[in-house]
């Protein structure tokens, strides 16, 4: 089995410079880059630079973080493989020297990592037991099961295993682990495989694998080289899939049919909110973006030492395009610098030196352009680092300055652009905007180059208001939910995307100082919205976001320094109502919570949800990847499913963070558009940001995409929905209960719903304070209590809506302590 090897339509990896980034857009015609053809007066470093689409392999996160400090856009796809981390990287020609100088390794399409589809291969289980067998009886290793999976699509089957040691982080040697498994109840384990050590930032994790099966195994047994063995129970993951709501009689969907720019997403959703007033209306983001503009810029003069970078005052649009600048050489000799202003058009006149000789240099010429312009030019500088000591050439004309926006390009939709800052509209849509119901935030598009998010967003509203009326499980949605849809929380980037350059990730702000503010660095400037948040930040020391203003992380000047984040903040504290999130991101195929990030050295994560909000994320999870899978069998696999920075990397400053650690909000990060499985080669193929429409065959395709994911959002309101009407109390219970044991026991909690306990042992009241019951280790059940002696254990237990066990009151000591008890007498021998 092959794994995200197939790209689709991506560009042709033959080409150095000119390349094509993305799939076929909406009008069918190829895309070009932002490479714009320079007029005859402009130098060669006024464009932008070439860049392609390659594939690398980083030995860790600890490479992963230099590169991205380093500047390199390495966001999306990027993948887990038991040798350190695969993605892809947009670079230009000299990146790759670049990269390559880092120590990553460019691969082919062909030498990416392969989970073995070998379902009999690797070492025979009897090779295992006897590696067993020699190990020094006194060390036993304790191996525990993480999880076990099954799943099918389009008719295949497939195992996936995650098993921990307790030697785990040992390297010398290291610790290798044997899998096997049965092929139904009561048949011999067989078919041994090595697992994969899974090892993050110096930390290990765990060890995993995926593989083809055709037989849904009952068991699995798993042995380390350092003697430990245990089994487990194997589990189905989208298995059952209720169906979907599009099979609902007479439900209609398919809405969206084709890629959308902001003003065609915003535009609609101001439609339907006057098309549906009993059920929707616009909410403005108070922040205007810093807009969908640029200064008219030039870099003259010469190069390096001898260039001279321009930047017009105005904005290009408000009169910094009808700016001309002139170097001028006059006949004579000991000749003064000087600059000449009449209207628009800037001439500079050059100095000359007493033999004759142009004598002002890049430094000289750029200072007397700031004070001398009459206004016209506020900032003008050597190129990048030099210091400009070069003498400046005469310019053989006027050159003009331009923001560059005005040159489309090729394949871009139709349509005007507007220039300057844009007001954000959140379509609200449900029966009761009060704040009584549970509040939904739905937010597409941080990311300027993910066309998917857009669209699938407005897919689920639209499905929303044309089946209010007529379908029952919509009506109770709406009735029960109230939800905030963005359909694109970048529309200065997304513009970009569409129009300039389709790569773009960031949002368009420029705060670059003067050695990266050339107009050749402009499809580097911005910030990533999505790391510019408090929580987790790369400000206070997590990984994952840069300080460098043109890397494609860049986490911006300070915390929420953009209007798009500040937005956010807004809309959350404004509507305190809003209890559920999802960050829509393409691609990947992965579903996140907490944490997101955390701090390298020591591999330090943001505080863990409680088990009980870990276990609804992951009943969630699976009730809305089922959804997904519903349409098209497409499967977001549970190695893709949980914590971010446990599955995939740490990313500093996230939007969901901040929100489920400051105010409480389930915050769910999506990649939609991930890897398909294709039967016909068997085989997965990743995904892309701007995939064909319509694909062929159908696997990557922007509305499979949208109409799959669509179903997901769908599934998200109605367990908003199902949260806001849950008065339900959980219950819970010590696993083996109270009572007398002879010798030492080993107890656990199990609660009737994902709920949190609350515990003491040493004969308190327990309180929200008291000790929480915690996972083992992340991704496990339950911690195990060995208990040695007589023991009485206090608890309740509160479930994801809030609800305590019994109606106890844990804050007031004045009231009943009808929590739960039982104690574990131990008579010992
Ligand atoms: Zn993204």
């Amino acid at each position: 089995m092959r794994r995200t090897q197939v790209r689709v339509a991506l560009l042709a990896m033959s080409a150095l410079v000119g390349s094509v980034l993305v799939a076929t857009t909406p009008a069918g015609a190829d895309t070009a880059d932002a490479t714009v053809t320079a007029g005859s007066e402009r130098s060669h470093l006024e464009d932008a630079d070439d860049v392609r689409l390659v594939h690398v392999r980083m030995t860790g996160a600890d490479m992963l973080d230099k590169v991205v400090a380093a500047g390199f856009d390495l966001e999306h796809g990027l993948r887990r493989v038991p040798t350190g981390i695969e993605g892809e990287a947009v670079v230009t020609a000299e990146q790759v020297a670049e990269l390559e100088a880092l120590g990553v390794e460019i691969i082919g399409d062909d030498e990416a990592f392969a989970w073995s589809d070998e379902a009999d291969g690797g070492l025979r289980a009897s090779g295992a037991r006897t590696a067993q067998a020699v190990q020094p009886a006194s060390h036993e290793a304790t191996v525990r099961v993480v999880r076990a999976d099954w799943f099918t699509t389009k008719g295949q089957g497939f195992l996936y295993v995650e098993a921990r040691t307790t030697e785990g982080q040992q390297s010398n040697p290291v610790v290798t682990m044997q899998l096997e498994n049965d092929s139904g109840k009561d048949t011999p384990f067989g078919f041994a495989r090595t697992m994969s050590r899974f090892v993050d930032s110096g930390q290990y994790m765990f060890h995993r694998n995926l593989f083809k099966l055709d037989t849904r195994p009952s068991q699995i047994r798993v042995t380390s080289s350092t003697g430990g063995v245990t089994t487990g129970f194997v589990s189905d993951w989208l298995e059952d899939a209720p169906p979907p709501l599009t099979s609902n009689p007479g439900y209609k969907w398919d809405f969206v049919d084709g890629y959308r720019t902001p003003q065609q997403l915003y535009s609609r959703a101001e439609e339907i909110a006057r098309e549906y007033p009993d059920i929707a209306e616009i909410v403005y983001l108070p922040n205007k973006t810093n807009g969908y503009q640029r200064k008219a810029q030039a870099t003259i003069g010469g190069t390096g030492q001898s260039a001279v970078v321009v930047s017009s005052a105005a904005w290009g649009h408000e009169g910094g395009n009808d700016i001309t600048v002139e170097f001028v050489e006059r006949p004579g000799a000991n000749l003064p610098l000087s600059v000449e202003v009449q209207g628009k058009a800037i001439r500079v006149l050059l100095a000359k030196d007493a033999a004759g000789a142009l004598a002002s240099t890049a430094a000289q010429v750029a200072a007397a352009l700031e004070s001398q312009s009459q206004g016209l030019v506020d900032r003008a500088h050597p190129y990048r680092t030099n210091a400009g000591t070069g003498i400046v050439a005469p310019t053989t004309g006027p050159v003009a300055l331009t923001d560059f926006l005005d040159q489309k390009r090729a394949g871009a939709p139709e349509g005007e652009v507007p220039r300057g800052p844009a007001t954000i509209p959140v379509l609200r849509i449900g029966k009761h905007r009060d704040g009584r119901n549970p509040g939904v935030l739905i937010q597409a598009q941080d990311h300027a180059r993910e066309w998917v998010p857009a669209t699938t967003s407005l897919e689920a509203a639209e499905r929303l208001v044309h089946n209010y009326k007529s379908d029952w499980d919509t009506k109770k949605i709406v009735d029960n939910t109230d939800v905030f849809f963005i359909l694109s929380n970048n529309p200065d980037g997304a513009n970009y995307s569409f129009y300039n350059f389709a790569s773009q990730r960031r949002n368009l702000t420029n705060h670059c100082p003067d050695e990266n503010a050339d107009p050749g660095r402009r499809n580097s400037w911005g910030v990533d919205l999505n790391r510019n948040y408090r929580v987790g930040s790369g400000h206070d020391g997590y990984a994952g976001g840069s300080t460098n203003c043109v890397s494609d992380t860049y986490q911006g000047p300070a915390k929420l320094s953009e209007p798009e984040s500040k937005n956010i903040i807004w809309l959350v504290e404004n509507y305190r109502n809003i209890k559920f999130m999802m960050s829509v991101h393409s691609n990947g195929g992965q579903l996140f919570w907490q944490p997101g990030a955390y701090i390298a050295d020591g591999r330090i994560t943001t505080p863990r949800p409680p088990l009980g909000d870990e276990a609804f994320y992951w009943q969630s999870a699976s009730r809305i990847l089922s959804q997904v899978k519903a349409h098209r069998q497409t499967v977001v696999t549970p190695e893709n499913v949980g914590g971010s920075s446990d599955v995939l990397y740490s990313s500093a400053g996230n939007v969901r963070e901040d929100l489920y650690h400051t105010y409480g909000i389930y915050a769910f990060g999506w990649e939609v558009g991930g890897s398909v499985y294709n039967p016909a080669t068997g085989n997965w193929q990743g995904g892309s940001f701007q995939p064909p429409w319509v694909g062929t065959p159908d696997l990557v395709s922007g509305h499979s995409e949208t109409m799959e994911y669509a179903n997901g959002i769908m599934e998200m309101f109605r367990v908003a929905a199902d949260w806001g009407k849950d008065k339900k109390k959980p219950t819970s219970q010590l696993v083996p209960g109270g009572g007398t044991y002879s010798g030492p026991v080993d107890v656990r909690f199990e609660t009737s719903e994902p709920a949190t306990i609350y515990y003491t042992t040493d004969g308190s009241r327990p309180t929200l304070e008291s000790p929480r019951y915690e996972a083992t280790e992340f991704r496990e059940p339950g911690q195990v209590f060995h208990v040695t002696e007589t023991t009485t254990f206090r608890w309740f237990s509160v479930d994801a809506a809030g609800n305590v066990e019994k109606g106890y009151d844990p804050t007031n000591d004045g009231k009943r302590d009808n929590y739960r008890s039982a104690t574990i007498t131990v008579t010992g021998r």
